[in-house]
């Protein structure tokens, strides 16, 4: 079951979004164990503020939004529910990522596949080693579950409430396995619009939901090729593709939030915010210009990817991250 929030346009500017999302982050808490919200990837830049040294919009040698050094606040706590050890990535390439070019091509396939194959380990993502707590043991691993297509079961035009029934039929199709530790991600290729609010209110979302096939942690990636000044980070991306490049920052940012807060009991501060909304949309001080000229932090496997920091607990005080050396 999902609540549904309307907001009025008025409140799209990026800083009310991620405002808004806490929100609804915050009714959950509020709730316990009343209806089970998702957890949004703000939709937009951050705009400046006393933790961006630089506007949401870069000139051309600029790099992207840093994000601060200092000690995030409030922090973060751990509220008792279950963590994923070591999560396992399931794809649903959902809609029609056979086009010739763009964004939802065969080799944009591959980018994600590269990177689903080697964030598992990396420093980034260990900095999730940080949320183990009640008996759980984050190893900061990532397992390569498998894929399969929906080429459009539930049309064009989906709603949230369209997820989880992608990702049920899929499992209760045998398309995939059942797997209590799977984050099943529906990727959208660009033809796909999702109108609960993809686009303008979020890029991408977790949650979990009992589906007839059991209970499930899964997510949405909308592709960011369909609003790349609000999904995307830049217009070019590490591999030469804006749309996938883009969706695999908000990728990483639910799939950290899949591992430290599966069910939405777990890993949150006291406004609802669980650890990557903390550092969303800054990218850190190691940014360097890939080979093709967009900008990077991070080198995984083969590949340049651009990735939002991650939150790395610490007693001391949380810190905003892209791995445990760096900020
Ligand atoms: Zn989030």
């Amino acid at each position: 079951m999902k609540r549904t929030i309307s907001i009025s346009l008025a409140v799209l500017a990026a800083v009310c979004l991620f405002r808004a999302s806490q929100l609804l982050n915050t009714a959950h808490a509020q709730n316990g164990g009343g209806p089970v919200v998702h957890r949004v990837n703000p939709e937009s830049l951050p705009d400046n503020g006393p933790e961006t040294n630089r506007g949401n919009r870069p000139g051309i040698g600029d790099a992207l939004t840093t994000g601060g050094t200092g000690v995030v606040t409030p922090a973060i706590t751990y509220h008792g529910g279950a963590l994923i050890q070591t999560p396992s990535i399931y794809i649903i390439w959902y809609g029609n990522w056979n086009q010739t070019n763009g964004s939802d091509t065969p080799a944009g396939q591959q980018i994600v596949r590269d990177f689903a194959g080697s964030i598992g380990g990396s420093p980034y993502f260990l900095l999730n080693t940080s949320y183990s707590a009640g008996g759980y043991n984050i190893t900061g691993l990532v397992l390569n579950g498998g894929e399969t297509t929906d080429t459009g079961s539930a049309g064009t035009r989906l709603r949230d409430s369209s997820i989880l029934n992608i990702v049920n039929n899929a499992i209760s199709g045998g398309k995939l396995p059942y797997d209590a530790n799977g984050v099943y991600f529906v990727l959208t290729s660009s033809n796909i619009s999702e109108q609960s609010g993809f686009c303008t209110r979020y890029c991408g979302w977790h949650t979990a939901n009992n589906g007839s096939v059991g209970h499930l942690r899964y997510s949405f990636v909308g592709n960011a090729n369909r609003c790349l000044s609000a999904c995307a980070a830049q217009t070019n991306g590490p591999n030469g593709n804006a749309g996938v490049d883009g969706m695999i920052s908000v990728i990483a940012h639910e799939l950290e939030e899949a591992t430290s807060d599966p069910d939405l009991n777990a890993w949150y501060d006291s406004g609802g915010s669980e650890n990557a909304d903390k550092c969303a949309w800054t990218f850190g001080h190691a940014q360097y210009l890939a080979a093709n000229g967009a900008w990077a932090n991070m080198r995984l496997g083969t590949r340049d990817f651009l990735i939002q920091r991650n939150l790395q607990h610490n007693t001391s005080g949380d810190l905003c991250k892209v791995n445990a050396n760096q900020n």
